[in-house]
């Protein structure tokens, strides 16, 4: 029976790690299953940077089902270790041009990207890299960081597995979030996730910050960041991000427009098409769809903020 159950038990751990591991993956950009045709092609090269990259997106149409087109013909270039902002409302496509970056879906509609532009990182199209190159080169800090149940060192070297403890330490205390885990009775070795410490939004966020400083990514993707954080924790957490952009080149989206207004650029994006872009100054003066949105959410918050401050953090 022992020789049965061992191995079963094993299978049962292995599932799980797997799955967790899936999870987390497909979490990342809130999405379920990763479609069977992006993988490299037969000659794919690894992706060639020598610093910050520039992240140019050329005439980009994109579409999940044949039937519902998300982009229509986005164009945008980020320089090399500049910030680009995308903002819009839910559902406008800002998440989706994250997924195309990263290769989660190729450009075009499924099983046809004639015409469909491309996204070019140095020159380089995406599709003909290496996935694994790709990968390694982008660094994602998502809405709601899900965490292994595993201790906190694990999910800060997760960034970098070969890193030493020094460099783990390092990201951890460059994220705001050492002096926190040094206090944990167990520390280190404090395991968090769904069965073991439940980290704070807040804390989950520096984690986040923590593997990706320790990831050291060229291109960096912040995908609503802190929209899960009250706004109290998101000003704290606003300086830390801002520090791990400095010398990436990031593609920031963004709900709440108080976080973007440093950006390079704002690309407003609306049904799957850019209908207007500049600097936040530029965009206030021109008294178009970003003004209106900001005198919403400035109107919104200044009604909100008692409340928020009163809560305080959790
Ligand atoms: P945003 O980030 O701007 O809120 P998304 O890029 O996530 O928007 O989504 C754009 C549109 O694509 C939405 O209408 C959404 O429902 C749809 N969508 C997102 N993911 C998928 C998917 N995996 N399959 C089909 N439709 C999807
Ligand atoms: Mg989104």
């Amino acid at each position: 029976l022992l020789q049965l159950t061992m191995p079963l038990n094993f299978l049962g751990v292995l599932y799980r790690e797997i799955r967790q591991s899936l999870t987390d993956l497909a979490r990342l950009f809130d999405l379920l299953q990763q479609p069977l045709e992006v993988r490299d092609a037969p000659d794919a090269r690894p992706l060639r940077v020598s610093g910050p990259p520039e992240v140019r997106f050329e005439d980009v149409h994109f579409a999940y089902e044949r039937e519902r087109v998300i982009l229509r013909g986005v164009s945008f270039t980020i320089p090399a270790g500049r910030t680009v902002a995308v903002v819009g409302a839910s559902g406008a496509g800002k998440s989706t041009l994250a997924r195309l970056l990263f290769r989660f879906y190729d450009v075009g509609r499924p099983g046809d990207s004639a015409g469909a532009g491309r996204i070019l990182i140095d020159g380089q199209d995406v599709r003909t890299l290496t996935l694994d190159s790709l990968r390694r080169a982008i660094g994602v800090v998502p809405q709601d960081t899900v965490l292994f149940n595993d201790t906190i060192e694990y999910n800060i070297r997760y960034g970098r597995p070969e890193a030493d403890f020094d460099a783990v330490r390092e990201a951890a205390r460059a994220a705001h979030i050492l002096a926190f885990i040094e206090r944990l009775p167990q520390g280190w070795q404090t395991v968090v996730g769904e069965r073991g410490l439940k980290l704070s939004g807040g804390e989950k966020q520096r984690v986040a910050i923590a593997r990706t400083l320790l990831k050291d990514p060229p291109i960096l993707i912040l995908d609503e960041a802190t929209s899960a954080l009250d706004s109290v924790s998101e000003r704290a957490i606003q300086g830390e991000l801002r520090r791990l952009a400095r010398n990436r080149t990031t593609l920031v989206i963004a709900h709440r427009l108080s976080t973007i207004v440093d950006a390079d650029e704002i690309v407003v994006l609306e049904h799957g098409q850019v209908i207007e872009r500049g600097t936040h100054a530029a965009l206030l003066a021109a008294g178009g769809r970003y003004a209106q949105l900001w005198a919403l959410q400035h109107s919104a918050a200044a009604a909100a903020e008692p409340v928020a401050a009163a809560a305080g953090d959790h």
